[in-house]
């Protein structure tokens, strides 16, 4: 008997075990959420984050749930001597949190582990040349986003994009970016949209303003976008990212088609902050 028992009994309790899961972390997050924010975390929030102030109300308390949430299940390493404090556990989290207000987040799933290195880290890559010869590229990045577990992020950078917050470059904007782009899958600039929201409508704006840019790139002309942005559809989504928090007013006034698509993604309209 006993052996038809035990396995019924093991898959009634994996079931029971998938099903609450999900409710078993919403009751935890709520927990975290209703937390006491710290004062101290609040100024860090309002040093680094000039617009903060300017955001809707109900839009700042997101945040800081958030970010709590985020702080209680990612945890940062400090490279090459970095000791983590809460100025840069905060700075990190408030603005990776902004990609995920008014909407329904699983908070970066896939993220574990953020590493914080003082400045722009080396990253070495194999690279066959057109003889077949090996190379060793090296490369100084500000930041780096994993398909699985890790951001790597410079702090020298992450300071420099917070502390002017108009000026369209934010390397945790960008690299949390491609967190949300690479949710379903490799990053491609397609993330996850919502159920309004039409695959053939994004993909029809994007791809003709990713091309508009590659060209402008290609001609050295002025673009409100970095040209980085034209190195495939995964950084343009990054860049147009950054460009969509930073400087919302000329990205709305350029590409207004673009801009109503991306504002459609985040939930949010930071024309109005
Ligand atoms: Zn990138």
């Amino acid at each position: 008997m006993i052996e038809y028992f035990l396995p019924i009994l093991i898959t009634v309790l994996l079931i029971g075990f998938s099903i609450g899961k999900p409710y078993w972390k919403e009751h935890q997050r709520n927990k975290v959420k209703n937390r006491p924010f710290k004062k101290e975390w609040r100024k860090i929030i309002q040093n680094r984050m000039p617009y903060f102030r300017q955001m809707p109300t109900d839009l700042q308390l997101q945040l800081k749930q958030h970010i709590q949430v985020f702080l209680s299940e990612k945890s940062f390493v400090g490279c090459n001597g970095v000791k983590i404090t809460d100025e840069i556990r905060i700075t990190v989290a408030a603005q990776a949190c902004l990609l995920l207000l008014n909407r329904k987040t699983d908070y970066y799933p896939k993220l574990k582990t953020i590493l914080v290195y003082p400045r722009a880290f080396i990253k070495e890559q194999q690279t066959i040349n057109a003889d077949g010869v090996q190379h060793t590229q090296k490369t100084a990045l500000a930041g780096e986003s994993w398909d699985y577990g890790k951001v790597v992020l410079s702090w020298q950078d992450t300071l420099d994009g917070a502390e002017i917050p108009d000026d369209g470059r934010n390397v945790v904007i960008h690299e949390f970016a491609h967190q949300l782009d690479q949710e379903n899958g490799k990053a491609n600039g397609a993330p996850i949209l919502g159920k309004r929201q039409s695959y053939q409508c994004w993909s029809a704006v994007f791809s003709a303003q990713f091309e508009q840019l590659k060209m402008l790139a290609n001609t050295g002309s002025p673009s409100l976008f970095d040209y980085y942005g034209a190195t495939n559809p995964a950084e343009f989504f990054a860049v147009a990212s950054e460009v969509f928090f930073e400087q919302s007013k000329q990205f709305y006034q350029q590409y207004p088609k673009l801009y109503r698509q991306i504002q459609q993604y985040y939930h949010v309209d930071p024309l109005h902050w």
